[in-house]
């Protein structure tokens, strides 16, 4: 539900034989529909809405000719900004599957702008529930967990990218990404694959760790909330559970 194989759009595929070579490393990770991603309005790309869709579609075509059996579905990785809906009143914004409900949303990877919180209930309250991506990457998150909770209770949703989960960016991450599953704070996993290198599809390895820590009812959890998406309909979504305080002794 994360990744960036539409070629020549952003920091992930370059051309269509890159694209290609990302969809067969996709299948052979087992994975048989995809949303493609690209960034949107962070500080280097704008992917607007409508030529997401045409790429999509023509990135399908070359699927099917190359005899792939991968599915691509459009969806855009939008970073927070105050303009963000200037950009939904101009049809700029592309929900998954363009059905209006869900929107990834990606936080800078330092702070967390004061009208995140302000931002997430906007988009609410016209319908669309966004998905936080990769939050266990967040410098401030990381560092105050409790504003996770709040934008989870909120009613926002979040997606934990496996190579976080496998530890590919480093122990804090990882830890951090542990914790939030043990808070009810994770509702999705996925690749948000850059490339057939180290950010690649490594989907099954997380599933296999999440599995060995937790049990396979926890990967079934993240597999089915996925498979959701796909059919257009809303996750199951469990209780969050807030951080315990720590409190410092005083002698
Ligand atoms: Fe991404």
């Amino acid at each position: 539900m994360h990744c960036h194989i539409l070629p020549g759009v952003d920091d992930g595929s370059q051309d269509m034989q890159e694209s290609m070579a990302m969809a067969k490393q996709a299948v052979e990770a087992g994975i048989t529909h995809l949303f493609a991603t690209p960034h949107h309005l962070n500080e280097s790309y704008v992917n607007v809405k409508d030529d997401i869709i045409d790429r999509v579609i023509k990135l399908n075509d070359c699927l099917q000719q190359e005899n792939i059996p991968l599915s691509v579905h459009p969806g855009q990785e939008v970073r927070i900004h105050r303009d963000i809906f200037t950009s939904l009143e101009k049809g700029e914004i592309l929900t998954l599957d363009d059905n209006g409900t869900y929107l990834l949303l990606e936080l800078p990877s330092g702070k967390a702008p004061t009208y995140t919180q302000e931002v997430i209930y906007e988009l609410l309250l016209k319908g669309i529930t966004p998905i936080i991506v990769h939050p266990e990457r967040n410098k401030e998150l990381l560092e105050d967990h409790k504003l996770l909770f709040e934008l989870v209770q909120e009613g926002a949703l979040t997606q934990l990218t496996s190579s976080s989960i496998i530890g590919l960016f480093g122990k804090n991450v990882q830890s951090f990404s542990k914790k939030i599953i043990e808070h009810n704070l994770a509702h999705f996993v996925a690749t948000d694959a850059h490339n057939i290198g180290t950010r690649g599809f490594a989907l099954q390895q997380a599933y296999e760790t999440i599995t060995k820590a937790y049990g396979i009812q926890q990967t079934f959890y993240f597999k089915e909330n996925a498979e959701m998406l796909i059919q257009g309909q809303g996750p199951s979504i469990e209780k969050p559970v807030p951080f315990k305080r720590k409190f410092l002794g005083v002698f």
